[in-house]
């Protein structure tokens, strides 16, 4: 018989699961999960793998990816187990395990550590975006104080040590999820198939580009989301930041590659970074709004990690916008190049803690969903 392991428990509430020892194992939670299938069966599931200690478990598993954070599971829990949040801080607990230089565990688990870290690692980058600008007034400035070649391979060090480390930690966690799955004893040996991994792609694909799992968490009779617009749905503002922060990248690569002088408003590049603009706009916006008036349980805790990712992903929208005019209008004073480097420094940023932050899940769950569909098809 399987042993309760408090010490384990203990270590995955710092993650933000603080409430899931009072789950009495009654299963709402996973009745009422639109998203639960025989064989992705959580969040219940998940909290006896909490309370007995089942590390392995956990981390090998697709199931906690395909969870959207809907939080209709936490509504429905007689114990106030939380069980919505419990499945979003088995993430954070897999994406700190991935990365073994202990960052995204300190970013995750310490406040003023996250704080901290967050703030150096702005600063190096602004520092090092100076250089490639060494002829704005800021940088002039900056380089009578600090040698040009100290900052230049200062920030040099930051990305090359960040970038292995993300790297190993992204191996690491995809290695976990093309693990067979303990929990699913049909499972079998996976070998490779082409046709399967058609099937599986085409399904991942058309999960991102509509979110139709997603969707199908508002369709409950007593959801609050049911009978409101779609406009202000969760899905939909979480697919407007999904698709507003893509285009956005896309939009940036272009004007690189083309070297778009992004002074004429028609160049598809343009047009892209426009309209990806206002959706990644609306989304974040919404997304903060949702947090601060609280309309259901799931946005009751939000952690700090939570508020930094977003308030990243706005900042990066509007500054890029105010970008958009100042180039168009010939604005090159002190505030565009004080607002540029606000804006080069969140964008880097956002991308350098890409594996150390909450942003790793727009890699993790499209993998988790492949590998889980993928498994469907065996
Ligand atoms: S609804 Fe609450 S008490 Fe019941 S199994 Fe889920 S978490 Fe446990
Ligand atoms: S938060 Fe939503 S999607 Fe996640 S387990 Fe609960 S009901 Fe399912």
């Amino acid at each position: 018989m399987s042993e309760l392991n408090p010490q384990f428990a203990r270590e995955i509430s710092k993650y933000g699961a603080s409430h899931f020892n009072a789950c009495y194992n009654c299963g709402n939670c996973t009745a009422v999960c639109n998203l639960s299938e025989q064989h992705a069966n959580f969040p219940r599931m998940f909290i006896r793998y909490g309370i007995l200690g089942e590390k392995e478990k956990i981390l090998n598993s697709k199931e906690i990816w395909l969870c959207y954070a809907c939080g209709d599971c936490s509504e429905s829990c007689p114990r106030q187990a939380y069980p919505g949040e419990y499945m979003a801080a088995l993430r954070r607990y897999t994406i700190a395990n991935a990365e073994k230089t202990g960052l995204a565990r300190l970013i995750f688990t310490n406040n003023p550590w996250a704080i901290f870290i967050t703030l150096l690692i702005a600063f190096i980058l602004g520092l090092t975006i100076l250089t490639i600008k060494p002829d704005e007034t800021i940088a002039r400035w900056l380089f009578a104080f600090i040698p040009y070649e100290v900052i230049h391979n200062l920030g040099l060090a930051v990305f090359v040590l960040t970038g292995i480390t993300a790297g190993a930690g992204i191996y690491t966690l995809v290695r976990s999820l093309m693990k067979k799955d303990a929990s699913d004893p049909a499972a079998v040996e996976r070998k490779f198939s082409f046709s399967r991994t058609i099937l599986a792609l085409k399904k991942v694909s058309i999960e991102l580009a509509t979110m139709k799992r997603h969707q199908t968490c508002d369709t409950e009779d007593d959801s609050y989301w049911k009978h409101k617009l779609w406009l202000i749905k969760p899905w939909f503002v979480h697919w407007s930041i999904m698709w507003g922060f893509i285009g956005l990248l896309i939009a940036t690569i272009l004007d690189f590659i083309f070297k778009d002088p992004a002074t004429v408003m028609w160049l598809p590049s343009r047009i892209l970074g426009t309209l990806t603009g206002i959706l990644l706009i609306y989304g974040t916006t919404m997304a903060v709004i949702y947090r601060l008036t609280k309309p259901t349980k799931s946005y009751a805790d939000i952690k700090l990690a939570d508020w930094t990712f977003l308030l990243f992903l706005w900042i990066a929208g509007f500054t890029g916008f105010w970008l958009e005019i100042a180039v168009m209008s010939g604005w090159n004073n002190l505030i565009t190049q004080i607002v540029f480097l606000i804006h080069t420094v969140i964008s880097m940023e956002l991308i350098l803690l890409f594996a150390f932050s909450k942003f790793a899940h727009a890699l993790y769950r499209p993998l988790a969903l492949y590998f889980y569909y993928y498994r469907q098809y065996e």
